[in-house]
This record gives structure tokens, sequence and C-alpha cells, in this order.
């Protein structure tokens, strides 16, 4: 089975007055992460791991940073449209883990219900979501939110895939029953299905 591995950072800095937009929840906070979209950098991070896994770019040359679409916009869209060039990439996603780095809000409280959104728009079962936080200690960070992630992938394997690997496999086995008889009328050697033909003192 093929699989791959893909990295995804970000960063944002917190700013009064925004609503606080982590892994893809709304959290009562007093700052918020300042971007040009929602600020949310678990999805950012996690975009960028799945894009980088089957390297079809980075999350900023689908979504220029510039562009007034994209303005306020909630992350999960990007992740969508990481999850669709995966899905063109014909590969699937196998695990994903997360870790923030933010002085607050504390995330253990909320990771339970962080992951299982995070697994409900990437279409995982929660046990396939991994969220750590730690705070930036000794950084001197505490107004910036980082996010640091890993998507493993695996290629999906198609029922058409499978039935030509199948018909490898079968015109094998038809190849070795045609050697078998060949060697076996060369030497004399009377064929038993499922004895070897090349044992030499069989054929000497
Ligand atoms: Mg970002």
């Amino acid at each position: 089975m093929e699989t791959r591995i893909g990295f995804g950072w970000d960063s944002h800095v917190f700013k009064a007055g925004v609503p606080l937009r982590l892994g893809g929840l709304s959290l009562d906070h007093p700052e918020g992460l300042a971007g040009h979209s929602d600020g949310d950098v678990l999805l950012h991070a996690l975009t960028d791991a799945l894009l980088g896994a089957v390297a079809a770019g980075d999350i900023g040359s689908f979504f220029p940073p510039g562009d007034p679409r994209w303005k306020d916009a909630d992350s999960a869209i990007f992740l969508n449209l990481a999850m669709e060039e995966l899905e063109h990439a014909d590969f699937r996603i196998v695990n994903v883990d997360t870790t923030l780095i933010l002085a607050a809000p504390k995330i253990g409280p909320i990771a339970g219900q962080m992951r299982a959104r995070v697994a409900d728009l990437l279409n995982l079962g929660i046990d396939q979501v991994s969220i750590k936080a730690k705070t930036p200690e000794g950084l001197n960070l505490d107004h910036v939110a980082q996010c640091h992630a890993v998507a493993l992938v695996e290629r999906v394997i198609e029922p058409d895939d499978l039935k030509s690997m199948s018909d490898v496999i079968e015109s094998q086995r038809q190849l070795e029953d045609v050697v078998e008889d060949l060697l076996a009328s060369v030497h004399g050697v009377p064929k038993k299905r499922g004895e070897s033909v090349y044992d030499t003192e069989d054929i000497t």
C-alpha cells in the first residue's frame, strides 16, 4: 500500500475584538486570531499538511491572502479544497496529528470537542484525529497561536485496480503451468500439480 506523509504549520496573532475560531470551533475568549480569513491556525496547518501529502502546493497558492473572496472566510472551505485535491490524487487520510502552541485558552478541556469537529470536517473517526496543545514556554510568543500538523495518507485501491491485480496473478499462474508442462515434457517427468519440477533429483 502506497502511503505518503504531509506536514503543515501556521501562526496568527491574537487581536482584541476578533472572534476566536480554533479547530473549527467558535470559542469564548477575549481575543481572536487576526487573519484575512477566520484565522483558524489549526485548520490552516491541517490544510497544508493534506496538500503537502500529495505535493499539491500550499494554502496560499489556492487562496491568496489578498483575495477579497476569502475575507473572514470559514477555514473549513480551505480544508475541503485540500480534501478534494487528496481525492483527485486517489489518496485518503489514514490519520492526522496536530500540536497547538498558545498561552490561552486552555485546550485540554475542549480537545475532545475539537477532535470531534475536525473528524467531522475530514469525514474521519475521532480515533484518526489527534489534537495536542502546549504553551509557548520560553518563546516570548504569548500573543501568538501556532499549530503544527502532520497527515498520513494512503492510496485508494479501486475495484478496477483489484481486478487488474487479480488478472496479473492469474496470468502468472497460467505461465507457471506452461513452464511446468514444458519442463515435464523435456525431462520426461510426470507432472504432479503442487510438486516442484525443478527438483534436480527428479529431473537428472
Ligand atoms: Mg493562516
